[in-house]
């Protein structure tokens, strides 16, 4: 596979959407930079990058709850590659849980994971682009995010603030070649929507046009679009991808 030296970081690539966009990149020819807590599904995800073509993957384990590590993280991106030209806000946590009964603990956790850290990371990766005048962000918010639905006060609250953040980057570096894009996704089939009840999986997968959950290959096909030339003049942009949701 013939390469360009595209370097993407993917946050959240031990499993379900990360590792889908991962596995995309690699047939692209990306080196790619993949990050979750999970060192050991993570090595698992790269040994199928390096197959899938990819010509270098780094794993680097990172708890995203702290912010500590995210100075150090993009050092060492600069230090292996010396440029970046996408990366992937994709790790996150849901949080369920009706109104009056959220702790303030969960409200600290949700955001420091699904909006501190990816804001933060758009803040390095931007000083990294900038030295080229061009760059990919994109940053996985949620159709919750703009709709909303009961019990997913905290949730959609982190994932609106992204879709703020998102927008006004994207002003902000446009001049600089940087392109800042969100994506926005109804119900994929991963971890995170597997692991509820089942009878409200039933209601969700109800509530969708298409009849069917998502497939974590579809949204890493969005993102591919968003992370490369196909997409030069788009910016500032939410894309939903939700087979017609409706809530
Ligand atoms: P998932 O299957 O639960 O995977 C989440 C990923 O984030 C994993 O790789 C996980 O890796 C990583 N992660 C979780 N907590 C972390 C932490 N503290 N530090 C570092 N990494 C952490 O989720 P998904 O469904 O693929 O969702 C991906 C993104 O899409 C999320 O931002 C989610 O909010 C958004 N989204 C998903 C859906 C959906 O229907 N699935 C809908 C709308 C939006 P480790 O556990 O190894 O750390």
């Amino acid at each position: 596979m013939a390469t360009d030296g595209t370097v993407v970081i993917v946050t959240g690539a031990s499993r379900g959407i990360g590792r889908a966009i991962a596995l995309d990149g690699a047939a692209r020819g990306w080196h790619l930079v993949l990050t979750a807590r999970d060192a050991a599904t993570l090595d698992d995800v790269a040994g199928q990058c390096l197959q899938a073509g990819a010509p270098h993957v780094h794993c680097i384990a990172l708890d995203l709850s702290s912010s500590d590590g995210i100075a150090p993280f993009f050092q060492q991106v600069f230090a292996l590659h010396g440029r970046l030209d996408g990366l992937v806000n994709n790790a996150g946590i849901l949080h369920e849980g009706l109104l009056g009964m959220i702790r303030p603990e969960e409200i600290d956790r949700v955001l420091a994971i699904n909006v501190k850290a990816p804001l933060m990371a758009m803040q390095y990766a931007a000083r990294l682009m900038t030295r080229r005048g061009a760059g990919s962000i994109v940053n996985l918010v949620s159709i919750m995010g703009s709709r909303g639905a009961a019990g997913l006060s905290l949730y959609s609250a982190s994932k609106a603030a992204m879709v703020g953040a998102t927008l006004s980057a994207a002003k902000e570096l446009a001049p600089r070649g940087i392109r800042v894009n969100a994506i926005a996704p109804g119900f994929i089939d991963t971890d995170m929507t597997r692991d509820m009840p089942e009878a409200a999986h039933a209601a969700r997968v109800a509530s969708i046009g298409m009849g069917r959950a998502g497939t974590p290959d579809e949204v890493a096909r969005l993102a591919a679009f968003l992370l490369g030339p196909g997409s030069a003049y788009v910016t500032g942009q939410v894309i939903g991808i939700d087979g017609q949701m409706v809530l």
